[in-house]
């Protein structure tokens, strides 16, 4: 073993719903890479299959403001009606550890973490394969309306349309492909010179 350390990184996967981000989230958990989930707090109520702690915590409006109030959350944003925010502390401590930290945020909270951490993060927007597989997607989710399907596809394409300000795009076209890849990204990101810690003492053994 190498006395070559590293920094951990900030893995950012933001997507319109619809595009797969749950799943492939889940994917890379499982994936056995040592990758560990921020649980975001939110003011959101909790939906039947979502358990506290594990998919949010689940806090109130006042409880919330609390912890703005006293600088607990690494960022945070309103979404659609509710409020979301990452709590700092165990990023912080996962990060220095060498560990790595996946996000399911939103672009907002994205551009927060470039201003806060642009060294730690590696963002990566993942795409629907084409508008008709969005509709399709959208539609299959719930038992909705056609109006608020419609509305659902608007949220989608102003989410998207944010896809610029990513480091990475995937296209969902095949979840083992998209999988595939975001892993490639993640080994790649984790080899990247500026998150090394110790090589200038590796070398100088390597060449003495
Ligand atoms: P949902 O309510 O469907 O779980 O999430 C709605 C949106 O909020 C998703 O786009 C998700 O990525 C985003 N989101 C969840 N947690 C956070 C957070 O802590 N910060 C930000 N900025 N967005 C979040």
């Amino acid at each position: 073993m190498s006395a070559i350390r590293r920094r951990g990184l900030m893995l950012v996967l933001s997507s319109p719903s619809g595009a797969g981000k749950t799943t492939l989230s889940r994917r890379l958990l499982e994936a056995d890479t040592g990758i560990l989930m921020s649980i975001s707090a939110t003011t959101r109520p909790k939906r039947p299959n979502e358990v506290e702690g594990r998919d949010y915590l689940f806090v109130s409006t006042e409880r919330f403001a609390e912890m703005m109030h006293h600088n607990e959350f690494l960022e945070h944003a309103d979404v659609f009606d509710h409020r979301y925010g990452t709590p700092a502390a165990p990023v912080k401590q996962a990060i220095a550890q060498g560990r790595d930290v996946l996000f399911d945020i939103d672009w907002q909270g994205t551009q927060q973490l470039k201003e806060r951490a642009r060294e730690d993060l590696v963002s990566v927007f993942l795409l629907p394969p084409s508008h008709e597989e969005l509709e399709r997607r959208l539609k299959a989710r719930a038992q909705d309306s056609d109006d608020v399907v419609s509305r659902r596809m608007a949220k989608a394409a102003s989410e998207i349309s944010h896809w610029p300000e990513y480091d990475y795009v995937v296209v969902n076209d095949d979840v083992d492909r998209a999988h595939a890849k975001i892993l490639a990204i993640l080994e790649a990101e984790r080899a990247r010179r500026t998150r090394l810690v110790g090589v200038g003492e590796f070398v100088a053994q390597l060449t003495r």
